[in-house]
C-alpha cells in the first residue's frame, strides 16, 4: 500500500498541536495529527483545577524564561489577547476575565476547551492517529509507528514537556529533536511544590493558611507572593509557593542555597500588628494564648509557634510588650529551608527543552529545514496564571501556512 503523504505532520495533540493543526488546515495545508495517548490534551483537562486558565490579560515577556529573547518577543508581538479570543470564538468558546487578569472559558470548564478544539479537528477532517507507539522519524520525514506509517513534507513537534507524565508529559519529543542535532537545555520541574526537611512542615502537614512567602537564594530575596500556603509532609505548597516556584527551580538547579521567609501576619506591618494584638488583650478574661491567638489564626499553627516560643502554657496576662514583639517577629519572619523541588509528576511545566537559540522566527529548526517546534517542547517557561497556554497558542499562531505547501 502506498504511504499517505501530508504537507505537515503535527506530533502531539495537546494545546499547541491542536491549534497548529487547526490553523494550518484552515489555510488548506494537508495536515495529520499524531498522538501517543488515547486522547490528547489531558493537561488542558487538568488545567486551572479543571477550569483552564487559558490566558492572562497582563501577558508580557517578563512572564517568561528562555534562551532566545528575540524569538520570545517575535512570538508575543505576533499574538494578542484579541487574536487569541477571536480564534477561540471561532471554535464557539467565549472568554471570561477575572479581576486579577486571569482568563478562563466562560463555562469555567476545561473540558469545553478541549471538546471544541477536537470538534474543529473533526470538522476540518484532519486525520488523527491516536495511541501512536514507538514513533520514529527519519531525516526524510518518513514517520513510522506501530501499525502505521506516513510521509510528511514538514514535521511540527508539539509533544510538550516531561512535566506531569500521568497526563502525557514525556521526553520523547526531545529525543526526536536530539536526533536532528538539537541541543536540549536540561528540563527541570517547575511550577511545583518545594521540598523542605524543616520540622514544622511535617508537624503541620495539611494545614493551609494565608501568608506572604518571600523566596531567598544565597541570602538574596528573589521573589515574593501572597496567598494560600500549605504545609505538607514533604515541604511546602499552595498557590503562593507554586507562584514563585519557577524562580525557585532555577535557583535550586544552579546549586544556590535557598530558603523562604513566611509572614503569617502579612496583612499588617509590625507596628500595626502590635497595636492590634495589644487591643485584643484582656487580662481580666485572661485566656490561654493558644485560645486567644487561635481565634485569629489557624489554631494548630498558633500552638506550634507558641510552643517554639515557650509560651504554650502562657495566658494573656503573661504577654508584656517584649514578649508580644518576639511573638510578632516569630509569626512574621518564619524561616523554612528549601532543599529541592518535587519531581516531574507534581510539576505543571518544565523549565528547559529545545534550545530556542536553534529555532528561527518561523518556529523552524535552524538545524533541519522543515522541522518546527511549538509549545512547551521549546525551552520557554512561563509563570503561573495562563502564561503557558498563552505561549502554546501564540507559538502555533507563528507558523506561516505558506511555508508548508
Ligand atoms: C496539572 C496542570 C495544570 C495546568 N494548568 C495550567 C493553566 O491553568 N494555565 C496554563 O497556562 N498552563 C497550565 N498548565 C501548563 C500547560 O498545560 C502546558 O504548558 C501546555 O499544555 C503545553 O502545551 P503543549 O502543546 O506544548 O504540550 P501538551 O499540552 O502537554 O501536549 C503535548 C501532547 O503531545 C503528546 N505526546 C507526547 N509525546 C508524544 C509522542 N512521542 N508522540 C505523539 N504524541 C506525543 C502528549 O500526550 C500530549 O497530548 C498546567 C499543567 C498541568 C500539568
Amino acid at each position: 500500500m502506498q504511504k499517505k503523504i501530508f504537507d505537515a505532520a503535527v506530533i502531539g495533540a495537546g494545546a499547541s498541536g491542536l491549534v497548529s493543526a487547526i490553523l494550518l488546515a484552515r489555510e488548506g495545508v494537508k495536515v495529520a495529527l499524531l498522538e501517543s495517548q488515547k486522547r490528547g490534551g489531558k493537561k488542558i483537562l487538568a488545567s486551572g483545577n479543571g477550569h483552564c486558565n487559558i490566558a492572562n490579560e497582563k501577558v508580557s515577556a517578563k512572564n517568561y524564561y528562555g534562551a532566545n529573547a528575540g524569538l520570545l518577543k517575535a512570538v508575543l508581538n505576533n499574538c494578542s489577547l484579541e487574536k487569541t479570543e477571536r480564534f477561540f470564538n471561532s471554535l464557539g468558546l467565549e472568554f471570561v476575565k477575572k479581576s486579577d487578569g486571569k482568563i478562563f472559558p466562560k463555562s469555567m470548564q476545561a473540558s469545553s476547551v478541549l471538546n471544541l478544539l477536537e470538534a474543529e479537528v473533526k470538522r476540518l477532517k484532519i486525520p488523527l492517529y491516536s495511541e501512536v507507539k514507538n514513533l520514529k522519524i527519519d531525516k526524510n520525514f518518513n514517520v513510522c509507528f506501530e501499525g502505521g506509517e506516513l510521509k510528511a513534507k514538514n514535521i511540527i513537534l508539539a509533544t510538550g514537556s516531561p512535566a506531569a507524565p500521568q497526563l502525557g508529559g514525556s521526553f520523547s519529543g526531545l529525543e526526536i529533536a536530539k536526533s536532528f542535532g538539537h541541543n536540549i537545555i536540561k528540563p527541570i520541574p517547575a511550577l511545583v511544590p518545594l521540598i523542605s526537611s524543616t520540622e514544622i512542615c511535617k508537624r503541620l502537614a495539611g494545614v493551609k493558611v494565608k501568608a506572604k512567602v518571600r523566596f531567598f537564594a544565597d541570602g538574596k530575596e528573589i521573589s515574593s507572593k501572597e496567598g494560600d500556603f500549605l504545609f505538607t509532609k514533604y515541604g511546602v505548597s499552595g498557590l503562593s509557593v507554586l507562584d514563585l516556584s519557577l524562580k525557585a527551580s532555577l535557583a535550586l538547579n544552579s546549586g544556590r542555597k535557598c530558603h523562604i521567609i513566611v509572614d503569617f501576619f502579612y496583612d499588617k506591618n509590625k507596628d500595626e500588628q502590635l497595636f492590634y494584638l495589644k487591643s485584643r488583650l484582656n487580662t481580666k478574661r485572661n485566656l490561654p494564648l493558644s485560645l486567644w491567638l487561635g481565634a485569629i489564626i489557624n489554631s494548630k499553627l498558633a500552638d506550634y509557634l507558641l510552643k517554639e516560643l515557650n509560651l504554650q502554657n502562657a495566658k494573656e496576662s503573661d504577654l508584656n510588650s517584649k514578649k508580644l514583639k518576639a511573638l510578632i517577629e516569630h509569626f512574621k519572619n518564619y524561616k523554612i529551608e528549601i532543599e529541592a523541588t518535587r519531581e516531574f509528576k507534581y510539576a505543571e511545566i518544565a523549565y528547559g527543552g529545545v534550545n530556542s537559540k536553534e529555532i528561527d522566527l518561523n518556529m523552524q529548526s535552524k538545524k533541519k529545514k522543515g522541522l518546527y517546534f511549538v509549545g512547551e517542547i521549546t525551552d520557554f517557561a512561563g509563570d503561573r496564571g495562563g502564561y503557558n497556554f498563552y505561549f502554546a497558542w501564540a507559538s502555533a499562531f507563528k507558523l506561516d501556512a505558506k511555508r508548508f505547501f
